[in-house]
């Protein structure tokens, strides 16, 4: 694992990761990891085409399209 991740993730127990930057608690380390390399701290990119809604990351954005647009 990278060091800034080892640095950045507060290991509680199995169960329980939390992100040093923003306290975040999550559940699994795939999670946290998913957090730290994508959300925490980062603007959010994804500019919805259609609305105003921006999204941290484009699998959301995509499924916003879907969901709300009806758009494949
Ligand atoms: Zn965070
Ligand atoms: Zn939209």
């Amino acid at each position: 694992m990278p060091q800034f991740q080892r640095n950045i993730i507060i290991t509680i127990d199995d169960n329980k990761f939390i992100c040093r930057r923003c306290g975040k608690v999550f559940t699994s380390k795939h999670l946290v990891v998913t957090h730290i390399l994508y959300e925490c701290g980062k603007q959010s990119v994804f500019q919805c085409p259609l609305c105003p809604r921006k999204c941290k990351r484009n699998d959301v954005l995509q499924s916003h399209l879907k969901n709300i647009h009806r758009i494949d």
